[in-house]
């Protein structure tokens, strides 16, 4: 009898150093167990016991090493931990590949060069998964870089253009001035005719903000959140003000290389000869006024009398006759 007590007894502190083992080992990183991992320690712990119980006389009930099972919280954590739904989602999303852009091969093979932001996949429903602005209730989806008419190329809050997207070629809008701003080589040369064809009215469309690149755009718009953050608004309600003037990296057409600032930041632009001449003019070159005052609760984006997009003189002039903003022409309001 001594002798099953003392071995019950050894086999009781036994168990207690493998579930104090078990403990110390998951609680040094849950963040890094693994579904099978978990599976593992279940199955130690399963056949501890079955070995344990066959030192002990089933015909003497030991109540000390089930009270001390169900105690123990290390024992019950593995399942606990299968349980959470976070633990075992997140390695499917993780291992989805970021789909590749549609866009031809001298658009997309540039290496992506802002790493600051969690990589994103594509959701079932077509959004971005881990988007970094999902907090502000942004859920784009990617940019169809491969329309039929690349000039009708749409991005916006809601749709998104791959990390670190580049535009295929990059040169100056205007050559014969040094300064000028960069736009995709595609329509660079349009604006160029505008510009010089302004002139000759005794008008100069100075450029002030043409292609930006996705972390210049990301740099800008975080710094706007900080601006109003400062105010003292929330992030959620900073995010959603700054996203009214400058667009979240990736959703901008300056991202893109189709658009030009031209002149002036200043609603007041609008009162200006430069103004009239291109709200005149800018559509026999293919660009258009992006953000009206009309379309503000389409496009999301304040009147940007300033902001001027190349969609090609046939779209330009079809959009302007019909009064409707790109969102609207494209058929795709959100
Ligand atoms: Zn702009």
């Amino acid at each position: 009898m001594t002798k099953k007590i003392l071995t019950a007894a050894g086999a009781v502190v036994a168990l207690a150093a493998i579930i104090f083992c078990v403990h110390a080992i998951r609680t040094n990183d849950n963040s890094i167990i693994d579904v099978t991992e978990i599976s593992d320690y279940e199955q130690t712990i399963t056949e501890t016991i079955s070995a344990v119980s066959e030192f002990i006389d089933p015909a003497e009930p030991q109540p000390v090493t089930a009270e001390q099972t169900a105690a123990d919280p290390g024992i019950a954590v593995p399942s606990a931990v299968t349980a959470a739904p976070s633990t075992t989602a997140r390695t499917p999303e993780s291992s989805t590949v970021k789909p590749a852009p549609s866009a031809p091969a001298s658009t997309t093979a540039a290496a992506p060069k802002t790493t600051a932001a969690p990589a994103s996949s594509t959701a079932a429903s077509g959004t971005i998964s881990n988007y970094e602005y999902a907090y502000a209730g942004f859920n784009p989806r990617y940019a169809d870089l491969n329309v039929a008419d690349w000039t009708l190329t749409l991005v916006n809050r809601d749709y998104i253009l791959p990390e670190g997207f580049e535009p295929p070629e990059l040169v100056r809008s205007v050559p014969s001035v040094s300064d000028s701003k960069l736009l995709d080589s595609r329509v660079a040369p349009h604006y160029n005719d505008m510009y010089q064809a302004a002139k000759k009215d005794g008008i100069i469309l100075e450029t002030v903000s043409g292609y930006r690149s996705y972390s210049l755009q990301r740099n800008n718009f975080e710094n706007k959140i900080s601006k109003y953050r400062n105010q003292g608004m929330s992030k959620i309600e900073a995010t959603q003000k700054a996203a009214t003037i400058i667009l979240p990296p990736g959703t901008s057409e300056h991202n893109l290389g189709f658009a030009m600032d031209i002149c002036s930041l200043e609603q007041s632009f609008e009162n200006t000869a430069e103004f009239r001449w291109l709200k005149a003019h800018a559509e026999d070159y293919g660009f258009i006024l992006r953000y009206t005052k009309e379309k503000q609760s389409v496009t999301k984006i304040i009147y940007e009398p300033w902001h001027w997009r190349y969609v090609g003189v046939e779209n330009a002039r079809k959009i302007n006759a019909s009064g409707l903003c790109l969102e609207e022409y494209l058929g795709k309001v959100s």
